[in-house]
């Protein structure tokens, strides 16, 4: 984009999920309208947005509607189909490009990319019928996972399979096909760089963080990771590398593993905000959702450095809700609500932020005390 949007624009953004109202809410912040195309009329961004367009992401008539009302498109949401992005970039100027969520849509297309441009990941190989199967089996050994190479998050559309008997049950009930067998890694620690770059390659990349995992869904990120400061540079590294080869106009999250001796792997890449960056939101001068919205609108990227250490947990579904009150009563608890009206099992309803001086995130022992009512009952463990 030669220049930057004019406050009063409008930034459309496809999707109308948590990640769609804290954009919204730094579009706002800056001056510009958020328009929202989503089919949930009273959802976590239509509440917070000027306008939507309800309706199919799919759905050309639609797509037409949502373009003609705005002047610009973002998406906070993968799982669009790639004509009717084609659509949306025929009439409006589409960051990150259709290109990009095709890569990052596909297990496939991403690591093949990734690998292409010189970047190491989990072993790996695609699953398309049984004869496929064994021959990936032969070649990664087992343990390992089967993934769908498609619409798979927060750890569905997946199986660890430790034989060929389970191997090929997985891959039967594992839809839609094809797969992707990776092989296990046996990481130290999951880490994850967001990094915002735009349309003349000037980047900003937020301090690698440290992820921990429940039932397949994020429940801590920690930063700064806990890790060497030379992985740390590596994967900052890295994230920019992969911006880079992708060519980037927005913000991308990279989720890494890291090895006992400090190795990276690209696990996973996201054109959009990411549940991992939400501790920016308190700790840092700009958060990613700040960084995504001025990248897309063209405007400078300042630096993405944190002013403090910070932890952030989610709050997933009713039993993490039914603590609500306390956790608004909660002294250096900095609550962060969705607006969704059912608290599902495994639903993410909402978000804490705890900061720490920079350079005393506390051990693990401090850390549940720091989080309060919302502390395990024994210490959380690594
Ligand atoms: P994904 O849906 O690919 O992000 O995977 C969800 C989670 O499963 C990751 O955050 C890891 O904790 C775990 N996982 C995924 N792939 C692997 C792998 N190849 N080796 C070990 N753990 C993995």
């Amino acid at each position: 984009m030669a220049k930057s949007l004019a406050p009063g624009s409008t930034i459309g953004i496809v999707g109308g999920g948590q990640l769609g109202r804290m954009s919204a809410m730094a579009a706002a912040r800056l001056g510009y309208r958020a328009h929202i195309l989503t089919q949930e009329a009273d959802g976590p961004a239509a509440q917070v947005a000027a306008g939507i367009t309800p309706g199919g992401y799919d759905d050309p008539a639609t797509l037409r509607a949502f373009a003609a009302a705005v002047d610009v498109v973002t998406f906070e949401f993968e799982n669009v189909s790639a004509e009717g992005l084609s659509l949306l970039a025929d009439l409006k100027p589409v960051h990150p490009s259709p290109k990009i969520l095709g890569i990052s849509q596909d297990r496939v297309l991403e690591k093949s990319f990734l690998n292409g441009a010189g970047v190491a990941t989990a072993p790996w190989a695609e699953v398309t019928d049984e004869a496929s199967l064994r021959a990936a089996i032969e070649t990664i050994g087992l343990p390992a996972i089967l993934k769908t190479s498609r619409l798979g998050y927060d750890g569905r559309g997946q199986a660890r399979v430790a034989t060929p008997e389970e191997a090929l049950a997985a891959f039967h009930r594992l839809e839609p096909k094809p797969l992707v067998l990776e092989g296990l890694v046996n990481f130290a620690c999951e880490v994850s760089v967001v990094v915002a770059r735009g349309a003349d390659g000037q980047m900003a990349s937020f301090d690698t963080v440290e992820n921990h995992h429940k039932n397949g869904i994020l429940d801590l990120t920690f930063a700064p990771a806990r890790i060497t400061e030379e992985a740390a540079a590596s994967a900052q590294a890295l994230g920019r590398q992969v911006a880079e080869a992708l060519d980037l106009v927005g913000l991308l999250a990279v989720e890494m593993f890291v090895d006992a001796d400090g190795s990276l792997r690209v696990n996973e890449i996201a054109p959009r905000p990411h549940n991992s960056g939400h501790w920016t939101m308190d700790a840092c001068p700009a958060s990613q959702f700040e960084m995504h919205i001025r990248a897309v609108a063209g405007l400078p990227l300042p630096a993405a450095g944190r002013h403090s250490d910070a932890m952030m947990k989610n709050l997933i579904g009713p039993d993490d809700m039914a603590l609500w009150p306390e956790i608004v009563a909660a002294e250096g608890l900095i609550p962060h609500h969705y607006g969704k009206a059912e608290a599902r099992a495994g639903r993410k309803m909402g978000h804490v932020n705890r900061l720490f001086p920079k350079g005393s995130l506390p051990g693990p022992f401090g850390i549940n005390a720091a989080l309060g009512p919302l502390a395990e009952p024994t210490a959380q463990q690594d």
